[in-house]
């Protein structure tokens, strides 16, 4: 069984059934699989063939659904890109990543374009006409390098047949290449094969009991593993309805909630935040919600609670990466929820703490979280090196720092690369930023080390507040109540708000490379 098959069965048996809702249309299953029958068969006319690699650059939108499905669907391997980076970035990507055909955005065709020259091997651009702006303003036969290479989406889908020969999708095939971000040197390209994927969204699709009775909120990015099998490949095999959300906003959500009443959202920690923050937001447009489900950075405490009091839905935090498509672990449903903990392994996949030499820890002592099971990539693309240091005996190394309980339940401490030592100390970032979220003032907050002369590393703070009158030195007192000395930031600023990635994951790293510049200037 593979995606194709399965989603042909669905559109077989409940092909009547709303497969998604994109701003207030909506298609169903037997129209999906139509849609993705031709695509796939459009690219096959274009010359793209099974084993190829074809690149996404597309917000969440309907044509990324038929396009990384109709990919599967033609045995191509899906690259999906985040259509904001810059055209170094994905410029590299598509080159590293062999590209042969890219399906984007409209308005990214002028950059694009100015790429093509350095990368030979893209041999089709498929432009998706959803933005607005550039629709009708910009011609594209500007654009003389891409010209002969430019098909619009539409008019590829145009060109499929239905009775489109599929080949034969192995379960080691590889699905897709995520480029990870990358905390040292240039981003890995992650190589998940159709086991890797569909084992664990069918893994998450049981453990959280997802039905065809389901509509799932799916704004978190697609070209993200987390959306990818969390919000589309689960709801997907298990025949439920998508509500695709292109950009997060709180009172898109809540407008959602009230008209079609979502069983599910997935979100990240500032999303969560987002939501308990609006001051419009009404509860009772989200009370159809059977739960939330959190991950891709730690969630607070004092925000779940929050968030749990005033929408009276329960939070399950969950934890996973690119590397093991992503999910590894979350709180279970039906079983004790641990505000604070990722919770336990899913089904099929193992969890362990380690030591430097990958020895287990006893239980409650901080080691290296590794992971094993059917979701666990199958490499670095080209990077046998790589793949090497992260992969030991079958076990993926996380590089993140954690604890087990009696019961089995993971704590997240921090990433192992993140965790500061101050005079010889440790001191887990997350831990710091945990006082400051309970604070009633502070909205958000993320903590760092920097180099420091005398003690090797020192804590910095940066926090947004919705409290203009706030100091800094009201938060240095708060702080001498709440951490040991060692602990205690040296510096704190206090800025609007904090930079984030696509996903909307805090970017600590950016905000202690602006101030390694402002130190230096
Ligand atoms: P990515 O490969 O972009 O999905 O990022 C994976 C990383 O996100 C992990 O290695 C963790 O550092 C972090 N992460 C994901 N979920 C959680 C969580 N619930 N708590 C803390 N960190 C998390």
């Amino acid at each position: 069984m593979n995606f194709s098959t399965k989603l042909h069965e669905t559109a077989k048996y409940a092909g009547s059934k709303i497969a998604y809702y994109f701003m207030d249309q909506s298609s169903t299953y037997a129209e999906l699989n139509q849609a993705i029958t031709q695509f796939a068969s459009g690219l096959e006319k274009l010359g793209v063939k099974k084993g190829d690699h074809i690149a996404l650059l597309l917000d969440n939108s309907p044509q990324f659904v038929i396009s990384l499905y109709g990919a599967f669907r033609l045995g191509a391997t899906v690259i999906p890109i985040n259509p904001i980076y810059t055209g170094d970035e994905i410029g590299y990507m598509l080159d590293n990543g062999d590209v042969k055909a890219v399906v984007a955005l409209k308005s990214l065709i002028p950059l694009l374009d100015q790429k093509q020259t350095s990368l030979p091997n893209v041999e089709h651009y498929v432009y998706v006409e959803t933005d607005q702006k550039t629709e009708d303003s910009d011609s594209l036969s500007n654009y003389s390098n891409l010209k002969s290479k430019l098909k619009s989406f539409t008019s590829l889908l145009a060109t499929g047949n239905l009775d489109f020969q599929e080949p034969e999708i192995h379960a080691d095939d590889v699905a897709i290449i995520l480029y990870t971000s990358g905390t040292t040197g240039k981003p890995k390209g992650a190589m998940l094969t159709h086991k890797n994927l569909y084992s664990n969204a069918m893994d998450v699709s049981h453990d959280l009991k997802m039905t065809s009775d389901d509509r799932i909120i799916n704004v978190l990015p697609m070209f993200h593993v987390f959306s990818l099998t969390d919000c589309l490949n689960a709801p997907i095999l298990s025949g439920a309805t998508m509500l695709i959300v292109p950009k997060f906003s709180p009172r898109e959500i809540f407008r959602l909630g009230k008209k079609y009443k979502p069983t599910v959202f997935f979100g990240v920690p500032t999303m969560f935040n987002f939501l308990y923050q609006f001051p419009e937001g009404n509860p009772e447009d989200l009370e159809s919600l059977r739960f939330c489900f959190s991950g891709g950075a730690s969630l607070p405490v004092s925000m779940l609670r929050n968030f749990e009091e005033k929408f009276n839905v329960v939070i399950l935090e969950g934890y996973g990466l690119s590397e093991a498509s992503p999910t590894t672990t979350f709180n279970p449903l039906d079983r004790e929820r641990k505000p604070g903990s990722i919770g336990t392994s899913i089904t099929h996949v193992e969890n362990k703490v380690v030591n430097e030499f990958g020895e287990e820890v006893p239980v409650g002592e901080v080691g290296e979280l590794i992971v094993r099971g059917p979701n666990v990539m199958k490499g670095y693309y080209k990077m046998p090196e790589e793949t090497k240091r992260a992969i030991k005996d079958g076990w993926l190394y996380t590089g993140d720092l954690a604890r087990m309980d009696e019961d089995g339940y993971f704590y997240i401490v921090d990433r192992k690369k993140e965790m500061i030592i101050v005079g010889g100390y440790n001191v887990y970032p997350r831990e710091v930023e945990e006082v400051f979220y309970h604070h009633p003032d502070i909205v958000e907050a993320a903590v760092f080390g920097v180099p420091d002369p005398n003690r090797g590393e020192a804590v910095v703070a940066y926090v947004a507040t919705k409290n203009p009158f706030i100091t800094v030195e009201q938060l240095q007192a708060y702080c001498k109540e709440h951490l040991a000395k060692y602990k205690l930031p040296s510096v704190i600023e206090i800025i609007e708000e904090l930079p984030k990635s696509g996903t909307g994951k805090i970017l600590r790293r950016a905000l202690k490379e602006q101030l390694v510049e402002k130190v230096a200037l």
